[in-house]
C-alpha cells in the first residue's frame, strides 16, 4: 500500500576508528533489514568529539563497507538535502535551535554548575548509597547574581527537564518490552558547556530530521533508549522502533576488545590478507542472525529475501576465525579464474595456460588471495635436485614420465601407469611422488602441481637431465 511509511535504518559511526567487525555486522543487518523492506539504508556521522576522530575515519568507513558490498542509500557524499545534513560537526546549530526552544517550552534549563560543584552532589548521593548519578536541580538555586557571572564564563550546560515517576517503554525487535522509569534516569545534559550536544541528544535530533522508522545497534546503547525516548516524548515527536543487537564475542566468550591483538579486528585487516569481501558479507550475517532454513552459504540477494528481524538472535553470537576462512574458502572456488589471475603477481610468468592452471587448482585449497600467492611465489623458486631416492613408486614414476609429453593429461598418465605396476595406492603412491617432486608433503592436484613447476626443474630435480 502506497500509505505506508517508508522503511529508513541508519548507520551512525563516529570517525575515532576504521570499521570494526562489530560496526560492520551492525551496518550490514540496519542494511539487510532496508532492503528486504525495499527501503533506504543511510550512512551519516557521529564527528563532535573531533579531538578522538581519526584522519580519514569517514573516508574509511564508507570505502569498507562498499568494499563489502554495503552502500548506502545516502551519505555524507551523497546526501538527500531533504533530511539535512549526514555529519553532526554541521549540524551545531539545529542542536542549539532544538534546545533553545525547549528552554522556551520549560522542557529544559540551563544548569550552571561547575564541574567541581557536580563531583561534590555526586559524593553526596554515593553517601547514601546512590551510585548512578541522578542531578537534583539543587543548583538551579543559586544566586542570579552567580548565574550572571557564569553565564558570561560560558560555566553552565543545557539539561533536559525530566517529568517526575513516568514510565518510558518500547518494544525492542530483539528483546520484546523493556520499561525504564524517569526517576531512573535523572536530568541529564542534552548541551555541554563547550556547545556541543550529547550523543542522546543529537541522535533524537538526526533520527527524527532523517525519518528513520527503524532503529538497530549495539547493546550498550540500551541505556540509552530511555532518555532518548524522553525526548521524543517532550518534543512530541514519533520515535522509530529500537532493536538491540547481543554483543559479538571470542571464541571464549569473552566481549571481543579492540585492544586484543590476537584477532583481526577490522575490515581493513581482511582487505588486506585478500579475504573475499562477499564471503565476509555471508559470514557477518550469520553472527547474530540464522536463516529459516539454516543455509549457511547465501550471496547478498538471498540474504536481503530472507533477512528477517525475528530471526536475530537473543544471546551473544561467537566470532569464529576458522569459520570466516572456512566461508572465503567457498567464496574462492567459486570466483572467476581471470579475476582471480588479474589480482595475483605472476611477475614474468606469462603463459596464460599456466596461470589458468594454477588459478584452477590452487583456488580448491586457499582463503586469501594473500595465501594463494604464496603457493605462486614457491613455484618461483628453483627446486633442490634429490640426492639418491631408492623407493620403488619414484623409480617407476621416473621411467614413466620420462618417455611422455610434460603437460597434465601425461602426467596424469605417468602417474596411473606407475599404479598399475607398482600395486600401490592412496597415500603409498601419492607421497612419495609428491615428495621426490615437489619437496612437499601435501598440496593440491599432484599431476597439475608437477606441471605448475615446469619440465625443466622437475627434470633436474629428480635428475633426468
Ligand atoms: N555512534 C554510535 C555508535 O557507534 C551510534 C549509536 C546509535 O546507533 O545510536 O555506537
Amino acid at each position: 500500500m502506497n500509505n505506508k511509511k517508508e522503511i529508513r535504518t541508519r548507520y551512525a559511526p563516529s570517525p575515532t576508528g576504521y570499521l570494526h567487525i562489530g560496526g560492520a555486522r551492525t551496518a550490514l543487518f540496519c542494511f539487510l533489514f532496508a532492503k528486504h523492506n525495499n527501503g533506504k539504508f543511510i550512512f551519516r556521522l557521529e564527528d563532535t568529539d573531533v579531538a578522538r576522530n581519526v584522519e580519514n575515519g569517514e573516508k574509511s568507513q564508507l570505502e569498507n563497507l562498499s568494499w563489502l558490498g554495503i552502500e548506502p542509500d545516502e551519505s555524507p557524499i551523497n546526501p538527500n538535502p531533504k533530511y539535512g545534513k549526514y555529519r553532526q560537526s554541521e549540524k551545531l546549530e539545529r542542536y542549539l535551535l532544538v534546545a533553545n526552544q525547549m528552554i522556551e517550552n520549560n522542557l529544559a534549563y540551563i544548569a550552571y554548575d561547575s564541574p567541581k560543584e557536580l563531583e561534590q552532589q555526586k559524593k553526596e548521593q554515593e553517601s547514601k548509597g546512590i551510585f548512578s548519578f541522578r542531578y537534583d536541580r539543587n543548583w538551579l538555586k543559586i544566586s542570579d547574581e552567580e548565574k550572571e557571572r557564569r553565564f558570561k564564563n560560558k560555566e553552565y550546560s543545557i539539561r533536559v527537564s525530566l517529568p517526575k515517576n513516568k514510565d518510558y517503554q518500547w518494544d525492542d525487535l530483539v528483546r520484546g518490552k523493556i520499561i525504564v522509569n524517569s526517576d531512573e534516569i535523572g536530568d541529564w545534559v542534552i548541551i555541554k558547556s563547550d556547545g556541543y550536544p550529547t550523543y542522546n541528544f543529537a541522535v533524537v535530533i538526526d533520527d527524527h530530521d532523517m525519518d528513520i522508522s527503524h532503529v538497530l545497534r549495539g547493546e550498550e546503547h540500551i541505556t540509552n533508549t530511555p532518555k532518548q525516548l524522553a525526548i521524543y516524548d517532550l518534543l512530541n515527536w514519533n520515535p522509530p522502533k529500537f532493536g538491540h543487537l547481543t554483543i559479538i564475542t571470542n571464541m571464549e566468550g569473552k566481549k571481543l576488545s579492540k585492544r586484543d591483538l590476537s584477532l583481526f579486528q577490522f575490515i581493513e585487516d581482511y582487505k588486506k590478507q585478500g579475504y573475499i569481501p562477499e564471503a565476509i558479507f555471508n559470514f557477518l550475517s550469520l553472527l547474530g542472525w540464522t536463516s529459516p532454513d539454516s543455509k549457511e552459504i547465501m550471496d547478498k540477494n538471498e540474504l536481503i529475501s530472507k533477512f528477517d528481524y525475528k530471526r536475530l538472535s537473543k544471546s551473544p553470537s561467537k566470532f569464529d576465525i576458522q569459520k570466516m576462512n572456512w566461508f572465503s574458502k567457498k567464496y574462492m572456488q567459486n570466483k572467476d579464474d581471470d579475476e582471480l589471475i588479474s589480482k595475483l603477481n605472476f611477475e614474468e610468468i606469462e603463459n596464460y595456460e599456466w596461470k589458468k592452471i594454477f588459478v584452477e587448482t590452487f583456488k580448491q585449497s586457499c582463503s586469501t588471495i594473500n595465501e594463494m600467492q604464496t603457493s605462486l611465489n614457491m613455484f618461483k623458486k628453483d627446486l633442490q635436485p634429490i640426492e639418491k631416492y631408492e623407493n620403488e613408486v619414484v623409480t617407476v614414476f621416473i621411467e614413466q614420465l620420462k618417455i611422455r609429453d610434460f603437460n597434465v593429461d601425461s602426467i596424469q598418465e605417468a602417474i596411473n601407469k606407475t599404479k598399475e605396476i607398482t600395486k600401490k595406492n592412496g597415500k603409498e603412491l601419492f607421497m612419495p611422488i609428491r615428495l621426490a617432486t615437489t619437496n612437499l608433503e601435501h598440496g593440491p592436484e599432484l599431476a597439475k602441481t608437477i606441471f605448475l613447476f615446469g619440465k625443466n626443474k622437475i627434470y633436474k630435480r629428480l635428475g633426468i637431465i
